[in-house]
């Protein structure tokens, strides 16, 4: 991002926001910089028996509204900038949902592809003992994000657990099932976009038949791609962090899942029908919907006006800069903003710490009803207040968050949420 610092660029959203709201001054400067972030060095054997160490990172960014939430990443680009502007993104997916969280992330800067799994879990354990103090189901609870799963927070559950001397299951979730995790959770991010999109596309122009555009096959791209194929909107190209592959007529999307599962790229299914394609050229495939679900700064000022979708879904966190969203609504594309759009996953989060706290576990069906319920809820919200303001769908909802923090730090009293 030409050496911009990446959580100044996101305050340009709250900025944005807050021309049309009457903020107190005092309430932005506060939610400018995180409450805490802490730095440590993690230590592990490697299997041959050397030590190595990496950087970790924990940052709580605001707890106005409950608890700090989200994920973990293990990345080799991760730094302190990018943790604190995930965490910051947190905090308004949270007050966009109406979730009783406020925002965290974590991540450790490594490539977690070149350990085994072993390496893996004393990585994820020496995580989990480096930030026991920070983390706990009323403080700070973590979950999955770019390259980390279930089995790694069932790892960190469990060395939670063993720190603290008791069962505690909320202090986590994205957990296996067999640990205490809900039914649902591994498709949330996808399913929740899924409703969203579902539910608005007659005002975005959207037909029965799309053509969609899949940036990134992860969790997230893998499952959108199989929920929307599965009613018969056509995935006609995706990539994944080795190139990328299209087909007009639209891509087998079980081959491509089930190479994914095999350690293969979507790159390996390129024959017949499927052809390679350049993957700075995805972007500009002619396309209904486009839906970026890898990493930051994606859709860029150079690269913006070769989107030729009607609307953007953004799975991944922010994947489109300012400059970015300025030509996108030039274009008259509407962009699904990211805390809006992949906020079905810290839902059904939430439900998995609810559950997890009642020790009631509820079926598939009601985990997707309730999340439905939520996303159509919220999305519809958001699209009124950008009909009626006239702004972006983005900008209406960091307006939706903005109220409800606003009105979550009066009822705290100025005095302490100012003096802590
Ligand atoms: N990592 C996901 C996100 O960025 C999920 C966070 C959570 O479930 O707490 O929204």
């Amino acid at each position: 991002m030409s050496g911009d610092n990446l959580l100044d660029v996101a305050l340009v959203r709250l900025d944005d926001a807050a021309r049309h709201l009457q903020i107190d001054p005092d309430v932005l400067e506060k939610l400018k910089y995180p409450r805490e972030t802490t730095k440590v060095r993690l230590m592990i054997r490697m299997d041959d028996g050397s030590r190595k160490s990496f950087l970790a990172w924990r940052c709580r960014y605001d707890d106005t509204r409950g608890p700090t939430k989200g994920g973990i990443r293990f990345h080799p680009e991760s730094d302190a900038d990018e943790v604190e502007t995930l965490a910051f993104w947190m905090t308004f997916k949270c007050a966009v949902m109406n979730l009783p969280y406020g925002g965290g992330k974590g991540a450790v800067r490594i490539d977690p592809r070149q350990l085994s799994k072993t390496e893996l879990e004393r990585l994820s354990r020496a995580y989990m003992q480096a930030f026991a103090r920070i983390i706990g189901p009323d403080r700070d609870i973590p979950a999955p994000d770019v390259y980390t799963n279930s089995m790694i927070m069932g790892w960190m559950a469990d060395e939670y657990g063993q720190i603290v001397g008791e069962n505690s299951p909320a202090v986590i979730t994205g957990k296996p099932i067999a640990l205490g995790g809900s039914l649902g959770r591994d498709d949330a991010t996808a399913r929740g976009g899924y409703y969203l999109v579902r539910d608005l596309a007659q005002d975005l122009g959207l037909g029965l038949q799309m053509r969609v555009v899949v940036q990134g096959f992860g969790n997230a791209g893998q499952f959108i791609a199989k929920l929307l194929a599965a009613d018969g909107h056509k995935i006609i190209a995706v990539s994944d962090s080795s190139g990328a592959v299209q087909s007009p007529a639209g891509l087998d999307v079980a081959r491509l899942i089930a190479a994914k599962a095999e350690g293969k790229s979507v790159t390996s299914l390129i024959g017949g029908d499927v052809s390679a394609l350049d993957p700075d050229a995805l972007i500009g495939v002619d396309c209904d919907l486009l839906v970026p679900a890898a990493l930051e700064n994606m859709i860029h000022e150079k690269n913006a006006e070769q989107v030729k979708a009607k609307a953007v879904l953004e799975l991944a966190n922010g994947p489109v800069t300012p400059e970015g969203d300025a030509i996108l609504a030039k274009k008259n594309i509407v962009v699904l903003p990211d805390i809006l759009a992949n906020a079905g996953g810290v839902t059904v989060s939430y439900f998995e710490w609810v559950q997890n706290r009642q020790g009631y576990y509820w079926p598939l069906e009601d985990v997707h009803r309730r999340l439905h319920e939520i996303m159509v809820r919220e999305g519809r919200a958001i699209w009124q207040i950008a009909q009626e303001k006239k702004v972006s769908c983005r900008t209406a909802a960091y307006i939706h968050a903005l109220g409800r923090r606003a009105s979550a730090i009066e009822s705290h009293g100025t005095q302490t949420f100012f003096n802590s």
